[in-house]
């Protein structure tokens, strides 16, 4: 009988319409009291609703995405950071997928989902859209090519040097420059996928990859080891989350900058990713981790996401307490890729020091993304809140490790001070 069903919901999917953008679809989001509901929405950017592809992202089922170390295809021109983003996506994706199809019903013009997977992919692909529409604002407009048309391997088997496919994420994978949302499974919550925080995260971690890392699937800084290495995927993550916050203050529901708790039941994880509690310090035990920590060890531990969150954190009251949210956003952005020499980007700093890592540091890319505010107020006060949530080498300003600080900036006293960097 359901298989009798499925057969007659894809006929009559396939044989009604597919409107064009604008499209009234209804989906799963938070209302203004941030209780998820169903919602009539407007898709902007939808080609093929059926389909669930458009000039931002275009969806793809069933896929299957093998990370494998053993893997002697992987090992092809010296390993995956020297093949062309299509030999990566040959080899990594071992099922290249189809077409997906939603199934819904027309209620006087508006589409209502029929069916589970359809609920999730059309508010997925409505947080795509919105997150696109955030960095189209943050881009001042600019048109930013590299976040159109890019796909969202729905529902997809991702295993990483494992028999076992991840459940319960979104991820952005650089390597073949697709989204991947992995199957709903473990966690009650909102899955990834619908919350819009979470895909605001992830367009951000593409931002990122775009702009500071050169848009390369697998950038040679990722062969840096402890700190420069350890710095740079917490900041790729702090970001992204400082960025999925921003994302949130731009729907009904208002900013959530604790957004995951929608989705994570687990309140250690939520709490350490809640870049808006005042008491964000490093200390003296993630301070050590920071600096000793193997790459490996890094990305598999909590202390990844702690340094991120203390980035967001000090970005979050920086842009909260001056009332400036959005002049941060923007100046971030021109801090990711600026070859004026007088203040690099953090591309630049990336490349410059490919060889020479350790002066990869906390305090030079605060200086960089200081260096990118021009409102004097915002500057002052991300100094501040950098440098003291951070503990960064600059006991007194002016000083010479962020030069880029004005002297009327100063450390505070809401995180107890540490002693000497080591
Ligand atoms: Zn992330």
């Amino acid at each position: 009988m359901h298989q009798r069903l499925t057969v007659f919901l894809l006929l009559l999917a396939a044989c009604g319409p597919n409107p064009k953008a604008p499209v009234q679809v209804m989906a799963f989001v938070p209302g203004i009291d941030g209780q998820f509901t169903t919602t009539q929405v407007e898709l902007k950017t939808v080609s093929n609703l059926l389909a669930l592809k458009g000039s931002v992202v275009e969806f793809v089922g069933g896929n299957r995405v093998v990370i494998d170390d053993s893997d002697p295809l992987a090992a092809i021109s010296g390993g995956l950071q020297n093949q062309s983003d299509e030999q990566r996506y040959e080899i990594l994706v071992k099922d290249k997928g189809a077409d997906v199809r939603g199934n819904f019903v027309d209620k006087s013009g508006v589409f209502w989902p029929a069916d589970f997977h359809t609920w999730s992919m059309v508010t997925s692909f409505y947080n795509f859209e919105r997150s696109y529409e955030y960095w189209l604002g943050v881009y001042s407009g600019v048109d930013p090519k590299e976040l159109q048309k890019i796909k969202v391997m729905y529902w997809a088997d991702f295993k990483v040097n494992s028999t076992a496919g991840q459940t319960d994420n979104a991820i952005y994978f650089s390597p073949t420059k697709s989204f991947i949302i992995t199957p709903f499974k473990n966690d009650q919550l909102i899955p990834f996928g619908m919350n819009i925080g979470i895909i605001g995260h992830e367009m951000s971690h593409r931002v990122f990859n775009e702009k500071a890392l050169s848009g390369k699937g697998v950038h040679p800084a990722l062969g840096w080891n402890a700190a420069p290495f350890n710095l740079l995927k917490s900041l790729d993550e702090g970001l992204a989350d400082y960025h999925g916050f921003g994302v949130t203050c731009t729907e009904a529901a208002g900013c959530r900058p604790n957004f995951l708790a929608a989705s994570i039941s687990d309140t250690t994880t939520v709490t350490n990713r809640t870049m808006s509690r005042p008491d964000l310090c490093m200390n003296d035990s993630l301070r050590n981790a920071f600096m000793t920590f193997t790459p490996g060890q890094w990305v598999s531990a909590p202390e990844l996401y702690k340094v991120g969150t203390l980035w967001a954190g000090a970005l979050y009251q920086a842009g909260e307490k001056t009332g400036k949210r959005g002049v941060l956003q923007r100046a971030l952005l021109d801090a990711y890729d600026d070859q004026t020499m007088a203040k690099p980007g953090i591309k630049q700093l990336i490349d410059t020091n490919l060889n020479t890592s350790t002066l990869f540091t906390m305090e030079a890319v605060a200086n960089s993304i200081v260096a990118h505010i021009t409102d004097p107020e915002l500057k002052k006060v991300t100094c501040n809140e950098l440098t003291t949530r951070l503990q960064l080498k600059c006991g007194s300003f002016p000083c010479d490790e962020m030069p880029a600080c004005p002297a009327t900036s100063a450390r505070q006293t809401f995180c107890p001070v540490l002693g000497m960097n080591p």
